[in-house]
């Protein structure tokens, strides 16, 4: 391992940063930590003493928008004060270029409102829901694909239409798995997501359920043994969480996952492809290898949303198709997450591989690996195979009739 490489994937505490005062008992209280969060830009001239005229505009203008400014204590102490380019720093503090807007810029990028029975509701896909249980999260990810419904939009807990949302699940038996996203569902309080988990699971057709979250990342404080032990009534329970770099994994957030990995929750983890944070593969390489050491499967890479401002955190396509040709083969499978572009406009998420399949004719593919050597493989039912096929050592014939 080269220095650059141990160094990222090493587990630091974030520490206290600016809040050395602050009781033990406050600082791992998560209403403590929600309670303070940096969301003026006062604050943040007090806190970022290199805030820069593009961040300072962004903060203000940030106040007017869709999408607010709301950072956790806990977070705000990963960001490297010194580094204008901090990977943590260019996902939560706003910039001037958010009020940009480009021709194919969207609100709603991945037409989730025309899919939309119920309000709260997207049916997409023929099996599963996505329940969008509130509209508040811990803090804001400035390239947020559901900018328009977050941050405290309308300031609800559950959901105002939750009744109806339920009673479409009810009314349609071919949702087998309900996915709990918002707004970040680990926001309720245990009582109320209890409520929500058992109507939930009261519905006989109801085989699924799995929540998205960024709490574990943004507030490892509201990982308690209490919530762990409420959500593990509730299996087959996953659990997909949200980490774009690798320095967000902190022994903190080591520990929030391994409480929740010890419930029996399986773990996935969904990252975003950001220019300047991730897109590059020694850092990809190190965030999905120190995932797999917090028990997170690494689960999609999503290419950025065309969502409105968010131009200066998008990488390529190509940049994108790179840093998978350098994971796959190069490191553990289960390592490797599964890129994809939620079609703009609503057609869903699409696999974009690296193309391996050469050439693919009547009788052969042509393959290369990923040190690019090149193999063929005679198909099945092709000529070539029919011939290839091996001579019994029992004395087999030597050419096999299909079908026989
Ligand atoms: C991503 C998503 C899902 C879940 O998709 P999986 O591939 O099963 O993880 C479901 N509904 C919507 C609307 C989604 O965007």
């Amino acid at each position: 391992m080269d220095n650059q490489e141990s160094r990222l994937k090493s587990f630091h505490s974030a520490g206290r940063g600016y809040w050395a005062d602050v009781s033990d008992a406050d600082w791992n209280d998560w209403r403590w930590q929600m309670k303070h969060r940096i969301t003026k830009v006062e604050q943040l001239e007090r806190l970022l003493p290199t805030l820069t005229p593009e961040e300072r505009a962004g903060a203000i203008l940030a106040g007017e928008s869709k999408l607010s400014m709301a950072i956790t204590p806990y977070f705000f102490s990963l960001i490297d004060a010194g580094d204008e380019l901090c990977p943590i720093r260019r996902q939560v503090i706003p910039r001037l270029e958010e009020t940009t807007t480009a021709r194919w810029e969207m609100s709603d990028p991945c037409g989730e409102d025309s899919h939309s029975p119920v309000p709260g509701l997207v049916h997409r896909y023929p099996d599963r829901v996505l329940f969008l249980v509130t509209d508040r999260c811990a803090a804001y990810c400035r390239y947020c694909t559901r900018s328009r419904l977050v941050s405290n939009a309308s300031g609800y807990d559950f959901h105002p239409e939750y009744d109806r949302q339920i009673a479409y699940i009810e009314s349609h038996p071919e949702v087998r798995d309900v996915l709990l996203s918002g707004g970040d569902p680990l926001l309720l309080s245990d009582e109320k997501l209890e409520n929500l988990l058992s109507r939930l699971r009261a519905i006989p057709h109801v085989e699924f359920l799995r929540i998205g979250t960024r709490i574990p990342i943004f507030l490892p404080q509201r990982i308690t043994p209490e919530l762990c032990a409420m959500l593990k009534q509730f299996h087959p329970l996953f659990i997909s969480v949200h980490t774009n770099h690798p320095r967000e994994l902190t022994t903190e957030v080591r520990d929030a996952l391994g409480r929740l990995a010890d419930s029996g929750i399986p773990l996935g983890n969904q990252s975003v492809l950001l220019r300047h944070v991730n897109d590059d593969p020694e850092t990809m390489k190190a965030l999905v290898q120190k995932l797999l050491m917090c028990r997170v499967r690494p689960y999609y890479l999503y290419q950025c949303d065309l969502i409105q401002g968010s131009a200066h955190l998008r990488a390529s396509v190509k940049r994108g198709l790179e840093i998978m040709e350098a994971l796959r083969g190069h490191t553990t499978g289960y390592a490797v997450p599964q890129y994809v572009i939620d079609a703009p406009g609503g057609g869903g998420k699409v696999p974009i591989n690296p193309e391996y399949l050469l050439k693919s004719g009547p009788d052969k593919v042509v393959i290369r690996n990923y040190e690019g050597r090149r193999f063929v493989y005679p198909d099945a039912g092709g000529e070539e195979a029919e011939w290839l096929e091996p001579v019994g050592r029992h004395g087999l014939p030597k050419r096999v009739v299909y079908g026989d």
